[in-house]
């Protein structure tokens, strides 16, 4: 509509591991997705039978979709559709990979990933259920000790150490004794596990019984000090090794759980021992007791083990400590030194005496798999990564970004972070759907490796369909079509003519290719996820700044919210989830679109209602009735426009100037309220004020059907059924789609009429109120606007104003005018008054009005004598202050003043 050739492409994701465990999920009978399947989708039981193979899984809900899409009405050149498992797709991304690697940036490597054990394979935010993007991190591995036996107890705080007062290991745990890298250590069942994925040599010599570990000492590797393994119910067995040191004075859970555990044993022969452990003060900080631990427990009110307050309390004393706390004197040679300083210097010096390991754990554990199991983190091995650490890949991604559009903007700082912040990435996976790494065909391209240059593949796609010579050549055999033909259709590189002698591939068709990528790419726009910024989004730019040449670089991004469904998150649980087409089929097309979009602006959350749907839905029918009513016959009134015409025409200026302005920003929702709702209430005014009846220079008709074909245009990209079916109605020939976007019409007079209708629809306001507060049925209203002295003597106060006159000097200046001051005390008092209210007024209004200057308000209000009489069903008159035939029994006359004309009612 505004005169550009625009491509929206549509192509299908099948890579990864999502079809896969889904389709497992339904063979194994998981009643949670049969009755997803069935209730919600409506897919019957023969279709599902079919289902539980992955690609058949995959091309149903394909289909399912592209049906979907097709009735909302998107207008999607679907020759150019593919899936990321073609055979020709999988060909791309093998030149794509062979690039990247001949330009140094995938590396082999030792490096740690997230890791399902069952499949044997990394896993990324893809692959996991909820869809969480795993968070590796260290902690430290502090070795407590008893006759040469290793207790290693995982910490984020190692120079807690000395105020370490007992170890807690779960009484209902299994425990093992193990020699991990020569080393007999004690830990439980389940980190065995993860020190064996974290690449220890480990033989596990047998298991123990709690009882053989409960109430024994152990030694403090700093302090020397004997210590008494006690039991924490609280302990979790697979987070860290399963002991864990107890620091009562610094750490709140541990202050509360030896609480609970004093009351408990008070009694018991072990008592003895409870009684000989008291917390310890090892850190100094500044507005608290010895003992912190105890102050937040207090402040938060925790009652017991369970209190989540006890979260809280502990976060907010360990970045406390951190920030500000101090090493006390009975921690030797780390007295005085603060906490952040004694964590780095503990942790070297224990290092060199092999009493401190580290242990890498995700952060945000548990992270499951698609499979339903727990996943860990692993060293691989030899693996493949794509690097983006690499600097030089930095600057060329952060110089893309630098000269894109972010919509909404403040998203930016965002992908410059994840720029700077991406590492080496693990780019393959054991299992799953896609293209298997060219030069180790062991390992398949994981999803969001094979993702982030697939735009450009829209171009090559449309020729990689039945009819094109390169599908009949090379579909069958993709490894005959070489790396030459994508470096030249994409990157422009080799020659025409050698491309069309490797590959036998027309050089008509071949010069074909190119040019139409060259007239398509770059993306201008990409629309995708809000949580896709921090990878999907950030990958695409790192790919496009080294692969292509920076004129083909990406020129936008804009991040959309999720759809919630009457303000809550569509969930399976919540049964609140509409599948596309049923809302389709419940709603219509267009109340769909527009549902959607009307209820928040770019990076928010949209909230669909059924109850906005269905209003807007009422209202897309009214604009088809306005059409109907208006019909194809071209009205004949060639009459001159009146002042209300020329307001109504003014109203649709507005509309397409605000409209136009808030679309090219993309701001839907402003524009849909302005086109759907505000020039439909300037319509019901134009309307209320020309009344029922018909007169001979009504030019209504002609107007309300140029805002109609005006309003329809813009309604093109919002509700295209509706405005197809508008546009049709009132006799335009073609497509609205394919007219042009309206544009702003001449009308100088614009401003006066605006001008004028504000004043009457004023004064219809005030008359009302007055009748409101005085109960009074009038028989007559008589209206009085302001005599000319009036005006000039309001003018001249404007300028005054504006010219930051002294009140003083201003009445002088009125009174030196002969006419004024021949009108004595009166003439006095306005400009008194006149002054003050301009003083007072707003810049912008001060400005208008001088340079609007008389405003012939008697004229305006005389047009308006019959509106006033259908709004309050009572004879109306005009007059001017000072006219010699006024009628003004009560005086009010004297009270008009310029913009507020007097009122009179009886
Ligand atoms: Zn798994």
């Amino acid at each position: 509509m505004k005169g550009y050739n625009t491509l929206f492409p549509m192509g299908f994701h099948y890579t990864g591991t999502p079809l896969f465990a889904m389709s497992k999920r339904l063979r194994d009978g998981d009643p949670e997705i049969i009755e997803t399947f069935t209730k919600i989708y409506g897919i019957s039981e023969t279709t599902l039978e079919k289902l539980k193979d992955p690609k058949a899984m995959a091309s149903y809900f394909r289909e399912d979709i592209r049906k979907g899409m097709m009735k909302i009405g998107f207008s999607i050149d679907w020759r150019r559709e593919f899936t990321t498992i073609d055979s020709l797709y999988s060909r791309y991304i093998e030149w794509h990979f062979q690039t990247l690697n001949q330009k140094g940036l995938i590396t082999k490597g030792t490096h740690p990933v997230a890791w399902c054990p069952n499949d044997k394979s990394p896993v990324g935010v893809v692959d996991t259920m909820g869809d969480v993007e795993p968070d590796i991190g260290e902690s430290y591995l502090v070795k407590f000790q008893k006759n040469g036996v290793v207790y290693p107890t995982s910490t984020l705080r190692p120079e807690t150490v000395f105020g370490v007062t007992n170890l807690w290991i779960n009484p209902e745990a299994a425990y093992v004794r193990a020699i991990v890298d020569g080393e007999p250590w004690v830990v439980s069942q389940e980190a065995i596990e993860k020190l064996q994925h974290q690449n220890r040599k480990i033989t596990v010599e047998r298991e123990f019984q709690v009882v053989e570990l409960l109430w024994k000492t152990v030694r403090n590797p700093v302090t020397g000090d004997e210590i008494p393994v006690l039991p924490g119910s609280f302990v979790e067995p697979d987070n860290g090794t399963g002991v864990v040191m107890s620091v009562p004075g610094h750490a709140p859970y541990d202050y509360q759980a030896l609480t609970d555990l004093k009351k408990r044993y008070a009694n018991s022969p072990e008592g003895q021992i409870m009684l000989r452990v008291e917390p310890v003060s090892i850190i100094r900080l500044e507005g608290f007791s010895d003992l912190p631990a105890a102050d937040l427990i207090g402040k938060f009110k925790v009652k017991d083990q369970n209190d989540p307050h006890l979260e809280h309390a502990t976060q907010e004393l360990y970045s406390k400590e951190f920030h500000d706390g101090i090493m006390k004197q009975n921690t030797g040679s780390y007295s005085g030194m603060p906490v952040a300083r004694a964590r780095e210097t503990i942790v070297q010096e224990l290092a060199k005496e092999g009493k401190i390991e580290t242990l890498l754990e995700l952060r945000n554990a548990p992270v499951v798999c698609r499979c339903g199991t727990k996943c860990l983190v692993h060293i691989l091995e030899n693996q493949w990564f794509i690097n983006y650490g690499d600097p030089e890949w930095k600057k060329l991604a952060h110089k893309c970004l630098d000269q894109m559009a972010i919509l909404p903007e403040e998203l930016r700082g965002e992908f410059n972070y994840t720029i700077d912040w991406l590492r080496e990435r693990a780019c393959a996976r054991a299992v799953g759907l896609g293209t298997k790494l060219p030069w180790d065909k062991s390992w398949t391209i994981e999803a969001l490796s094979d993702s982030v240059v697939y735009m450009a593949y829209y171009i090559l796609s449309k020729y990689f369909t039945k009819d094109w010579v390169v599908f009949k050549k090379f579909e069958k055999d993709t490894s005959k079509l070489p790396d030459a033909f994508f470096n030249f259709t994409l990157l422009g590189e080799g020659t025409v003519d050698s491309v069309a002698k490797q590959t036998g591939i027309p050089k008509r068709i071949l010069n074909g290719i190119r040019s139409e990528f060259q007239y398509f790419y770059p993306v201008d726009m990409r629309h995708s996820a809000r949580e896709l910024v921090s990878n999907h989004l950030s990958f695409y730019i790192f790919h496009h700044s080294t692969l292509f040449p920076e004129k083909q670089w990406p020129k936008g991004i804009v991040a959309n919210g999720f759809v919630l469904m009457e303000g809550s998150k569509m969930s399976k649980s919540l049964q609140n989830i509409i599948p596309l087409r049923q809302g389709i089929a419940k709603f219509g097309a267009d109340p769909v679109r527009v549902g959607v979009m009307a209820t928040a602006e770019l990076g928010q959350d949209v909230d669909f209602s059924e109850g906005l749907a269905a209003s807007i839905g009422e209202r897309l029918a009214g604009l088809i009735g306005q059409a109907r009513k208006l019909g194809v016959k071209k009205t004949a009134g060639k009459s001159k426009l009146s002042m209300l015409d020329r307001w109504m025409i003014s109203r649709l200026n507005y509309a397409v100037q605000t409209a136009t302005n808030a679309l090219d920003r993309l701001r839907v929702r402003e524009a849909i309220n302005i086109i759907l709702y505000q020039l439909d209430n300037d319509i019901s005014w134009y309307n209320r004020r020309l009344g029922l009846k018909k007169t001979k220079s009504d030019n209504r008709g002609r107007i309300l059907r140029n805002v109609l074909e005006t309003r329809t245009r813009m309604l093109a990209p919002l509700a295209p059924h509706t405005a197809e079916e508008i546009w049709s109605r009132i006799g335009n020939k073609g497509f609205v789609v394919q007219a042009d976007w309206p544009e702003e019409t001449e009308n100088e007079k614009g401003p006066a009429a605006d001008r004028a209708e504000a004043l009457i629809r004023q004064v219809l306001d005030d008359t009302g109120e007055i009748l409101k507060a005085t109960g009074i049925t009038p028989k007559r209203i008589a209206y009085y606007t302001a005599a000319d002295w009036k005006w000039q003597a309001y003018l001249k106060a404007l300028k005054a104003a504006e010219e930051k006159m002294r009140q003083g000097d201003f009445i002088k200046d009125v009174m030196g005018d002969l006419h004024l001051r021949s009108l004595g005390k009166a003439a006095a008092d306005y400009a008194a008054k006149a002054i003050q209210q301009a003083n007072q007024m707003p810049d912008e209004m001060r400005q208008a009005r001088l340079r609007d200057g008389i405003t012939d308000e008697n004229a305006i209000f005389a047009d308006s004598v019959d509106f006033y009489q259908r709004e309050f069903k009572c004879s109306v008159n005009v007059w001017k202050e000072g006219d010699q035939s006024v009628n003004d029994p009560k005086g009010r006359a004297r009270m008009s003043e310029p913009y507020r004309p007097a009122i009179y009612l009886e």
